[in-house]
């Protein structure tokens, strides 16, 4: 079995749900009393999210390659960056280390392609909605990336910071998610990316009239599958 480094911290609550969903695919594979194999480095998210509110995008990749170095160092045979938003400095961190980066865009991507939709609605933080580093990764995986309005967008980053990253779910931000969703299948969406990792601690799959594609959980799936390759068909 590979070692799977985790970077995690971004936020803990869903580093959270990755390694328990790490051991449960794990224990699925193999059974008995089998776990990951895997390293943590959990980072104090406060200085994260001022870096990306400053736009300090230099500072926070040198934070996270020093990460992965030191995951590295701790014996990981692969890497999952347990954040869609820092995949904006994915390249610094491929750069720190030779430990391949398991990329959550393509890792959906490959998802959404298996389940046989193009057409997707992205939701996420406003990084991830708005720039050019996820979008065009999925757009380069073969999808067709529809994102929310601009009220529709403020409404999911806020939710993001200042609830799902406290532990805080909501009924009424859910129903606003909902909303949201309906507009995006409204415009076309054959498909909804939950491109932030603490969405699927908010919304799944019975909250929406199309399938959702929930990217913590495909990474974790995706990382169990490369950890696990030479033991199972
Ligand atoms: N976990 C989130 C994501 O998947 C948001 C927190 C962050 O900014 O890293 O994008």
């Amino acid at each position: 079995m590979r070692t799977i480094g985790l970077i995690g911290g971004m936020s803990w609550e869903s580093t959270a749900e990755y390694y328990r969903l790490l051991n449960e695919l794990t224990r699925e594979r193999l059974g008995g009393l089998h776990s990951a194999r895997c390293v943590l480095y959990s980072v104090d998210f406060a200085e994260i999210e001022r870096l990306q509110v400053r736009g300090d995008w230099e500072a926070a990749g040198r934070i996270l390659a020093d990460a992965a170095r030191r995951l590295e160092a701790a014996g990981a045979d692969l890497l999952l960056l347990c954040t869609n938003t820092m995949h904006k400095v994915a390249d610094r961190i491929e750069a720190a280390t030779a430990v391949p980066l398991l990329h959550l865009a393509d890792a959906t991507a490959q998802a959404v392609r298996a389940a046989g939709l193009t057409r997707v609605g992205l939701l996420g933080t406003a990084f991830t909605m708005e720039q050019d580093f996820y979008r065009g990764r999925l757009a380069a995986g073969g999808l067709d990336v529809l994102v929310p309005d601009a009220a529709g967008r403020a409404l999911v980053h806020r939710v993001i910071y200042e609830e799902l990253c406290l532990g805080v779910v909501r009924d009424a931000s859910r129903a606003a998610y909902q909303e949201v969703i309906g507009a995006l299948v409204a415009a076309g969406a054959e498909g909804i990316v939950l491109g932030c990792t603490e969405i699927e601690l908010l919304i799944g799959a019975q909250d929406s009239p199309v399938p959702v594609f929930p990217t913590a959980r495909l990474h974790a799936q995706a990382a169990v599958r490369e950890a696990l390759r030479d033991l199972t068909p």
